[in-house]
């Protein structure tokens, strides 16, 4: 891989990279990271796209490895109310204003149809949101839902076409389903700056495996510690680490000891349909949950992991 030339402070300049043949060309500050039809001037490579958005991986566009694409109608509206996903917001945008107050490039990888997108495009001034998956279903959603101004892009994080440029990077509940999930960590390194931020949250506990793992493609729930470790081995210096979804543990736990569901696509959704009352009680509770994160306190065990870490 070639190296970006450095600036006065210190930092890499952030490039395009070419995934064809790996050459870099700096990016402007005033225009989008992947130019539509944008060419290498290197091999002649021609970047394709679709709707609009730049299409790096089309033969991964149709794998099914995380979310079934005709889902995710349903799950824009069931993203806006259900608990787990609005305090899930809460605590993400809480972890990058206490750990990285400073970022002003972000990026998502497997941001879905834009719900944590468009947290953070309300929490303060961005110069760049980016965000990826490897289905562009999901990103025709997120492009209708969010500021013209945020960037889209199709592409495996394992190989970026860019290096030195975000200063923030995340994937929430996403490297669960990738195979290779150290790949995706040593990816997101070489997009971004050194002392950058990286906010990852995964599911826990291998002993809570469950049918509705399998049925959201999971590759695995992580060990205690799995996360933090492969972090470390891949470049990245870990500063915070914690439970989510503690308070409602133990009827996470009830329920898959009551046993499965049988098999419909619907399962995936069969907790999204609580009674309103009993959705805002759990809204309550996990506020007070993040309250007590986001002032350090670091639950032991939860259904989810959050990690917060720093580039080397
Ligand atoms: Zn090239």
């Amino acid at each position: 891989m070639m190296l970006g030339s450095n600036r006065p402070d210190g930092l890499a300049r952030p490039e395009r990279r070419c995934i064809a043949c790996d050459a870099s060309e700096p990016i402007g500050p005033s225009e989008p990271i992947w130019p539509l039809g944008w060419q290498c001037a290197a091999c002649g490579h021609v970047v394709a796209d679709s709707n609009g958005i730049p299409i790096f991986t089309p033969d991964l566009a149709g794998t099914n490895s995380g979310f079934d694409p005709k889902l995710f109608d349903r799950l824009s509206k069931v993203e806006a109310t259900f608990f787990w996903f609005v305090a899930r917001n809460e605590l993400i945008v809480g972890l990058a204003n206490k750990f990285f107050p400073e970022a002003r490039r972000f990026l998502e990888i497997g941001c879905g149809n834009g719900t944590v997108l468009g947290a953070m495009a309300r929490s303060r001034q961005w110069e760049r949101l980016v965000g990826s998956e490897l289905q562009p279903a999901g990103l025709a959603h997120a492009r209708q839902r969010l500021a013209s101004d945020v960037e889209f892009v199709q592409m495996d994080a394992r190989s970026i076409p860019c290096t030195g440029l975000f200063d923030l990077v995340g994937a929430f509940d996403v490297i669960e389903h990738i195979a290779d999930d150290e790949g995706t960590l040593r990816g997101l390194h070489a997009a971004m700056q050194i002392g950058g931020g990286i906010i990852l949250s995964v599911p826990q506990h291998p002993w809570l495996w469950s049918r509705a793992d399998e049925v959201s493609h999971h590759q695995r729930r992580y060990r205690r510690g799995e996360l933090e470790e492969k972090l470390l081995r891949n470049g990245f210096e870990v500063l915070f680490s914690s439970s989510f979804n503690a308070l409602l543990f133990p009827l996470m736990v009830a329920s898959r000891l009551m046993g499965e569901r049988k098999g419909q696509a619907d399962e995936i959704f069969y907790g999204f349909t609580l009674n309103r009352h009993v959705n805002d009680v759990f809204t309550s509770l996990l506020r007070a949950e993040i309250r007590m994160t986001l002032a350090g306190f670091s639950w032991p065990i939860g259904g989810s992991r959050i990690v917060v870490a720093r580039r080397f």
